[in-house]
C-alpha cells in the first residue's frame, strides 16, 4: 500500500497517480489520459505462471506459455516484396524455438540477446522448425528494474497488455497497479437488478479483477460484465435515440384513395411478393404517423426493394409532399430514373399537355449533368413540380432546395455515412420520413448495433418465377481448358439472345495502384485481369463477332450512361466491366457473368456482383475464375459463394474475416471506439440480452431519472462520440 492517501476517481488525470513522464508516454502511445482510460486498457491475455511448457514437449497447434532466454535475433527482408521478418530464437534448455514478427524490427530493443521472458502463443511448424508467430510476451525486466520486476511478477496471472517499444507490457502493468491502489470505490452505473440478474460483479470489482484476477474464472466474469456494459450502453443510447425520434412531430403522409399510388398499383405488370406486400404495409403505417419513420429495408439481392421504395415515394407525393432518392453512383441514379419513368409511364408526365391530373414529375440531379439540365432540375425541385427527385451526392449541395421534402430514401446505405443522411434531412421543412435500403443483408446483431435506432424490414423472398443462379469456380491452374468453356458459354447465351457480363478487378494492366493488395494476396500486378487488356483480346479471339463494350470508373458520366443505356436496350452483347456494376444494376436479359480473378473480391461483393444475372425468368450462371488452388483460404471463400445463394449466410462469412472496424463500417467510428471487448458477431446473445434489458429499463424510466449514474455515463459517452465524429471530419 502506498503511503500518501491519494484518492483517485476514474475521471482523475493520470499524472495524479503516476509520474508526469510516464503519463505522457501513455497518452502519446494509447491516448490514455485519465485513470479511467488506463483502467480500460484491458489485458489481451494472461500468462499463467506455474503452468509453463517445456519447448521440447511442444506440439503443433498447442496454445502455450514458455519461459525462455533469447539467444539470437535477425531481421531479414522478404524476397521480392516489401516488408521484413524479424526472427528471434529462444531456448529454455530443453530445445530451441523461433519467434517471428512481420515488419516489427523495433522489437529488437526488447528482445535482446541474453534476456529472459515469458512467451505465449500457438505453436506452428515452418520449415520443420517449431515457431510462434507474433507471440505475446512479457520480458523479465533487467536487474536495474528490480522494483518493477517484483510488482509485475507478484501475481500468478500476469496480464499482457497491448504495448509498444516505449511502453512495454510490464510497465503498463506497474502503472495499473498504482492506479488501482489509489482508486476510490467506483460508482456502478448498471442498475442493481440487471447486474444481479446476470450475476455480474460490480463495476469496481470487475475493473480490478480484469487486471488482477485471482483465477481465470474471475477474469472471465469480469470480462463478461465489461463486455455486457458496452452492449448495454450502446443499446440504451440507441433505444433512447429512437424514443427521441418518436417524439418529433412531422406531417403524416397518408395514402390517398384514387391517387397516384392507386393508379400505379393498377398499372404494375406483376404481382408484389408476399414479402413486398408486408414491408409496404409496414412503411405505409409508418408514413401515416405524425412522427418521422426511421426504417431500414434490407433485402436479398434482386428481392425488389426499388418498387417498395417507389411505392413509399408515391404515397408521399399523393399527400402533397416530395420524395428524394439518394443513390451512391451516377450509374445507379440514372438507372433509377429510367426505371421510374418506365414503371410510371404517363404518371410521370405531370405538367405536360394532356397528362393525368394526379401525374407528377421525376427529375435527376447529379454532379456531372450540364448546367442547363441542372438548373431546370433544381427549379423543379424548389417549386415542388417534381414530386420525385433522384440524385447522387449532388443532392446534398447547397443550391438544392425542396418545396416540401417529406421522405428521404437512401439506396445502398453502406455507401453513405450518417453525416450525409443528416445533410439531406436539413433540407426538409419538417423532420422527414427516412427509409434506408441496404443490398448487403447483414446478420441481426450487426443490424442492431449499426442501425439500432432504426426499425428493420427484411425481404428474403425473390419474385416468383425467378430462376436460381448457378455458380461454379473455375481454377485455371487445375483445369486450364475450363476457361475456354466459359467463353463458349457466353457465345451460347448470346446466340440465344441473352447478354453477358465479364468482370475484372482492374481498369488497366499493371497499374500498381494496388501494390499493397498484391502483396497481401501474393500475386503480381501484371497477373491481374484488367478491363482494357481483356476486352480487345477476347474481342479479337474467343468472343470475335460479338458486340462488346467496356465500363469502368474512368469513363465520363456521359460515356457510362450511354453504355449502360445501350446494354439495357440489348445493343451490346457483352459488357466488360469493373465493379462499377456491383450494386443495383438491373438488366433482366443478362444471364451469364464471368468474374476474373474472383479471389480478389470479398464474399459479399461477389454475391452482389452475381446478383446482376438471373434477374429475369431465364436461369443465371456465374463463373468465378481464379488461380487459387483447392484448400487455400481464397479458394474456400469462393467455394462458399458457389455453395449458397443465402446473402445473410455469406455476409456472416464475410464479416467473420474482417476486423471489427470494418464490420461496423467506417461511418460508425464513433461507435467503434467504445467497443473494446464487444464483438458483434461473436457476442450475439449478449447483445440481444443487453437490448432487451435496455428496452425494459427505459420503458419504466423514460428519461432515466431514477438512474442518475447511468444517465451520466450515457451523456459522457454521447459527448465522446460527438468528439470522435468531429475529429474524423
Ligand atoms: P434489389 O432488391 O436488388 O434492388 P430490384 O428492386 O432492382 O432488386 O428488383 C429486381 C428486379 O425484379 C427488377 O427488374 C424489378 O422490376 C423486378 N421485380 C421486383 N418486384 C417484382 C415482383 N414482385 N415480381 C416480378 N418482378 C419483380
Ligand atoms: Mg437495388
Amino acid at each position: 500500500m502506498r503511503e500518501n492517501a491519494l484518492v483517485a476517481e476514474l475521471e482523475s488525470k493520470l499524472s495524479s497517480v503516476i509520474g508526469d513522464r510516464t503519463a505522457k508516454v501513455l497518452t502519446d502511445s494509447f491516448d490514455i489520459k485519465t485513470v479511467g482510460d488506463l483502467m480500460r486498457h484491458y489485458p489481451r491475455r494472461y500468462m499463467v505462471r506455474g503452468e509453463l511448457s517445456e519447448i521440447s514437449k511442444l506440439a503443433e497447434g498447442d496454445e502455450v506459455t514458455i519461459l525462455a532466454e533469447v539467444f539470437s535475433s535477425t531481421n531479414r527482408p522478404l524476397r521480392g516484396r516489401k516488408g521484413s521478418i524479424f526472427e528471434v530464437a529462444v531456448t529454455d534448455g530443453t530445445d530451441k524455438l523461433s519467434l517471428t514478427f512481420f515488419n516489427q524490427a523495433w522489437r529488437e530493443k526488447e528482445l535482446k540477446v541474453g534476456r529472459q521472458g515469458l512467451f505465449a502463443g500457438k505453436v506452428g511448424i515452418f520449415n520443420k522448425k517449431k515457431q510462434l508467430a507474433h507471440p505475446d510476451y512479457e520480458m523479465i525486466p533487467d536487474g536495474n528494474d528490480v522494483d518493477a520486476a517484483a510488482s509485475s511478477f507478484a501475481g500468478k496471472f500476469l496480464p499482457v497488455y497491448p504495448a509498444t517499444a516505449k511502453m512495454p507490457s510490464w510497465k503498463i502493468s506497474k502503472c495499473v497497479t498504482m492506479a488501482i491502489e489509489s482508486l476510490d470505490e467506483v460508482e456502478d452505473f448498471l442498475p442493481e437488478n440487471i447486474r444481479s440478474a446476470h450475476n455480474y460483479p460490480n463495476l469496481h470489482q470487475a475493473l480490478v479483477q480484469l487486471h488482477h484476477p485471482a483465477d481465470l474464472d474471475s477474469a472471465e466474469s469480469a470480462r463478461e460484465r465489461l463486455t455486457f456494459d458496452e452492449a448495454f450502453l450502446l443499446q440504451a443510447l440507441l433505444v433512447m435515440r429512437r424514443n427521441e425520434l418518436k417524439k418529433l412531430n412531422t406531417a403524416s403522409r397518408k395514402r390517398i384513395k384514387g391517387g397516384l399510388l392507386d393508379a400505379f398499383d393498377q398499372s404494375l405488370p406483376f404481382e408484389l411478393t408476399g414479402g413486398q406486400r408486408q414491408v409496404c404495409t409496414e412503411i405505409e403505417n409508418d408514413l401515416a404517423q405524425d412522427h418521422p419513420m426511421h426504417r431500414l429495408l434490407q433485402g436479398e439481392v434482386g428481392s425488389g426493394k426499388t418498387i417498395v421504395a417507389l411505392r413509399a415515394m408515391l404515397a408521399v407525393v399523393d399527400s402533397g409532399g416530395q420524395a428524394a432518392l439518394l443513390a451512391p453512383t451516377e450509374v445507379l441514379a440514372a438507372q433509377h430514373l429510367r426505371t421510374f419513368e418506365k414503371l410510371l409511364g404517363p404518371l410521370a408526365q405531370g405538367g405536360m399537355l394532356g397528362a393525368e391530373e394526379k401525374a407528377t414529375q421525376v427529375v435527376l440531379i447529379t454532379g456531372s449533368q450540364s448546367a442547363p439540365a441542372r438548373k431546370a432540375a433544381l427549379a423543379m425541385a424548389a417549386s415542388g413540380n417534381a414530386g420525385i427527385i433522384i440524385g447522387t451526392h449532388a443532392l446534398l449541395g447547397e443550391k438544392v432546395e425542396f418545396k416540401d421534402l417529406g421522405l428521404i430514401v437512401v439506396d445502398e446505405q453502406h455507401r453513405f455515412g450518417v453525416e450525409q443522411r443528416d445533410a439531406l434531412k436539413e433540407k426538409a421543412q419538417r423532420p422527414p420520413h427516412l427509409l434506408v435500403m441496404t443490398a448487403t443483408p447483414i446478420p441481426r446483431t450487426v443490424a442492431m448495433t449499426v442501425f439500432g435506432d432504426l426499425d428493420v424490414s427484411t425481404l428474403r423472398e425473390l419474385p416468383l418465377g425467378r430462376q436460381p443462379i448457378t455458380t461454379h469456380v473455375i481454377c485455371v491452374m487445375e483445369k486450364p481448358t475450363y476457361l475456354e468453356r466459359a467463353w463458349q458459354r457466353i457465345r451460347e447465351e448470346v446466340a440465344q439472345g441473352h447478354q453477358a457480363y465479364i468482370v475484372a478487378p482492374r481498369i488497366e494492366a499493371g497499374s500498381d495502384a494496388n501494390a499493397d493488395i498484391d502483396f497481401l494476396f501474393g500475386t503480381e500486378s501484371s497477373d491481374i485481369a484488367s478491363v482494357e487488356e481483356l476486352a480487345p483480346r477476347l474481342h479479337s479471339d474467343q468472343l470475335a463477332g460479338l458486340k462488346m463494350a467496356m465500363l469502368h470508373g474512368r469513363l465520363s458520366a456521359d460515356e457510362k450512361e450511354s453504355t449502360m443505356k445501350a446494354f439495357a436496350a440489348g445493343e451490346i452483347d457483352v459488357l466488360v466491366s469493373t465493379t462499377v456494376i456491383e450494386v443495383g444494376v438491373d438488366v433482366a436479359n443478362a444471364t451469364v457473368m464471368v468474374i476474373m480473378d474472383a479471389d480478389r473480391f470479398g464474399v459479399s461483393q461477389l454475391h452482389q456482383l452475381r446478383g446482376r444475372v438471373g434477374r429475369g425468368t431465364s436461369p443465371g450462371l456465374c463463373l468465378l475464375v481464379t488461380n487459387s488452388l483447392a484448400e487455400t483460404a481464397a479458394r474456400t471463400r469462393l467455394d462458399a459463394v458457389a455453395s449458397t445463394l443465402d446473402g445473410f449466410e455469406l455476409s456472416r462469412i464475410d464479416l467473420e474475416q474482417r476486423s471489427e472496424g470494418d464490420v461496423l463500417g467506417a461511418s460508425q467510428s464513433g461507435t467503434q471506439s467504445h467497443l473494446r471487448l464487444l464483438r458483434v458477431l461473436r457476442d450475439e446473445e449478449l447483445i440481444e440480452a443487453a437490448r432487451k434489458d435496455a428496452q425494459d429499463l427505459i420503458a419504466t424510466s423514460l428519461d432515466l431519472t431514477s438512474y442518475p449514474a447511468l444517465k451520466k455515463e450515457l451523456n459522457a459517452m454521447q459527448r465522446n462520440m460527438a468528439v470522435d465524429y468531429l475529429d474524423k471530419g
